[in-house]
C-alpha cells in the first residue's frame, strides 16, 4: 500500500494516460500510438498537474500583464500573484521570506548567478573552491570556468566505492584558502543523499560558504535550507510539478545584500542617472527586465499540489519505489546499478546492462513505452571515474508505481535476451 493516493493523483496528469509509438515528427498523440507511456524520467523533468496547467491558463486568460511598473488594476494583480509566489517558495523551503528567494531561468542560472556575481568578484589565485566528484555539470563546469577566470583552485571531494562522498578527504580539501563548498544534495547520477548539514559545518569552520544545488531534493523530500544552514540553495520547477522557465536561487539575507547583480536593466534598478545607477531591493535586485512572472505564478500553484499531498509522504513512495527497481534490477547478474544501496538512496537509479550500450538499452525500453534517460546525464567526469561512456537512468515520482516498474525490469529483460 502506498503512503499516497497514487490512483487520485494520476487524474490530475492526463499526460499520463498517453500512449505511444507513432509519428514522433509532430507533436501529440497519433493513430498509430498504441503502447501504455510509463514515465520514468523524472530525474529530467517531472509532469505538470492539471491545477498547474490551469494557474498558467487563468494567468494568461484573466490578468496577464506585466508586474511592478503598473498602477493599472491588472498590473497590481499580477505583482500581488508574483510576489506572493517568493512568500510560497519562501515558506516551502524554510527561508526567512521572499528577500532570500530570487527567481532564475533553472537551477543552473541560480549556480552562474552566484559564480559570476560573487565568485568573479571575491575570488582570486590564493583562493579555492570545493566540489565533489559527482557535481552535474551545471555547478561543475561553472566552477570551473570561475577557477580559470579567477585562477582559484577548484578541487573534488572524492567518491567512494559505494557512491558516497569520502569525508575524510572533505576535510582534507576544505581549507582556509577554501571561499565556497558548492554540492550536489541527491546526486542525479548515484542516488547519494549527502550530509550537507556536515559540510555546510565544514565549510563554516573555515569562513567558505555552501552552496547547495537542491535540483534532485527538494521535488522529492522536505527541504529546510536553514536546517541545512545552506548560505546558497538551488533548484529548478520543472522537476517538482511546475513549469520549464522557472528555477530558485535561495540565499542568506546579508549575503545577497552583499552581492554585486549579475545581470542590469529595468526591474532591478532603484534611480538611474546617465552616470550612475543604485539596485532596487531583494530580490529584484537579482531579477532584472520583465521577470518569469507566469511560471512564478504556476511554480507557487505546483508547491500548493506538492504540499497538498506532503513531502514526507512522497519521499516515503519515492522510497518503496527506488528499492523495489534497485531488487529486481540487482537480481539480473549482468545488470550493474551506480551509488549507494536501494533502501538509502533518493528516487533514481542509473545502471548498465553489460555489454550493451545505455543507448540501444534505452530504445529497447522505449518500445515498451518505457521513458528512462540515457546517456552522462550532465556528469560526464563521474562517468569516466565509473569507468563507463554512459548509463541508464529510471527516476521516481509521486505518480509511479511498482506495476510501471515491472514493465521497465520486463523490458531490461528482454534487451537481455535479445544482446545475451
Ligand atoms: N543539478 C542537478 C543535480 C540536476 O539533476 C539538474 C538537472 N538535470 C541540474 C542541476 C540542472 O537543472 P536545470 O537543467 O533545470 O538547470
Amino acid at each position: 500500500s502506498y503512503p499516497i493516493d497514487v490512483d487520485a493523483i494520476r487524474e490530475d496528469f492526463p499526460i499520463l494516460q498517453r500512449k505511444i509509438g507513432g509519428d514522433v515528427t509532430v507533436p501529440g498523440p497519433s493513430e498509430d500510438d498504441d503502447t501504455p507511456l510509463v514515465y520514468l524520467d523524472n530525474g529530467a523533468t517531472s509532469q505538470t498537474p492539471d491545477q498547474v496547467v490551469d494557474a498558467i491558463a487563468d494567468y494568461y486568460r484573466t490578468y496577464n500583464s506585466n508586474v511592478h511598473r503598473g498602477i493599472h488594476h491588472l498590473s497590481q494583480e499580477a505583482s500581488v500573484a508574483y510576489e506572493n509566489a517568493h512568500d510560497r517558495v519562501a515558506e516551502f523551503i524554510g527561508a526567512n521570506g521572499r528577500e532570500e528567494v530570487v527567481f532564475t531561468k533553472n537551477t543552473t542560472e541560480s549556480e552562474n548567478l552566484v559564480a559570476y556575481a560573487w565568485g568573479l568578484n571575491e575570488l582570486g589565485p590564493e583562493d579555492s573552491v570545493v566540489l565533489t566528484q559527482m557535481e552535474h555539470h551545471a555547478s561543475l563546469v561553472t566552477w570551473q570556468q570561475i577557477g580559470k577566470k579567477t585562477g582559484a583552485d577548484v578541487r573534488f571531494i572524492r567518491v567512494d566505492e559505494e557512491g558516497r562522498l569520502d569525508m575524510d578527504h572533505a576535510r582534507e580539501l576544505v581549507d582556509d584558502s577554501t571561499k565556497m563548498v558548492s554540492v550536489v544534495h541527491v546526486s542525479n547520477t548515484l542516488g547519494t543523499v549527502n550530509p550537507v548539514s556536515e559540510l555546510a559545518d565544514l565549510a563554516h569552520d573555515h569562513g567558505a560558504y555552501i552552496f547547495v544545488d537542491g535540483a534532485q531534493s527538494v521535488p522529492n523530500r522536505p527541504v529546510d535550507v536553514q536546517d541545512i544552514d545552506a548560505d546558497f540553495f538551488a533548484f529548478s520547477g520543472h522537476k517538482m510539478c511546475g513549469p520549464t522557465g522557472i528555477g530558485v536561487l535561495y540565499g542568506k539575507e546579508e549575503i545577497l545584500e552583499e552581492m554585486e547583480p549579475y545581470l542590469y536593466g529595468g526591474e532591478m534598478i532603484r534611480r538611474v542617472s546617465y552616470d550612475d545607477a543604485s539596485w532596487e531591493d531583494l530580490p529584484w535586485k537579482f531579477e532584472a527586465g520583465t521577470p518569469v512572472i507566469a511560471q512564478g505564478i504556476a511554480l507557487h500553484a505546483a508547491i500548493d499540489y506538492l504540499d497538498d499531498i506532503g513531502m514526507e509522504k512522497i519521499q516515503r513512495h519515492e522510497e518503496q519505489l527506488v528499492e523495489y527497481a534497485y531488487d529486481e534490477l540487482t537480481a539480473f547478474d549482468d545488470v550493474e546499478i551506480y551509488g549507494p544501496p536501494g533502501d538509502d538512496r533518493g528516487g533514481l537509479v542509473a545502471f548498465n546492462l553489460d555489454g550493451v550500450h545505455a543507448h540501444d538499452l534505452s530504445s529497447i525500453v522505449n518500445d515498451y513505452g518505457v521513458a528512462i534517460r540515457a546517456g552522462d546525464h550532465c556528469t560526464q567526469p563521474l562517468h569516466d571515474t565509473l569507468g563507463v561512456a554512459a548509463s541508464a537512468r529510471a527516476s521516481f515520482y509521486l505518480y509511479n508505481t511498482h506495476e510501471e516498474i515491472d514493465v521497465l525490469v520486463d523490458a531490461v529483460d528482454e534487451a537481455r535476451q535479445l544482446f545475451g
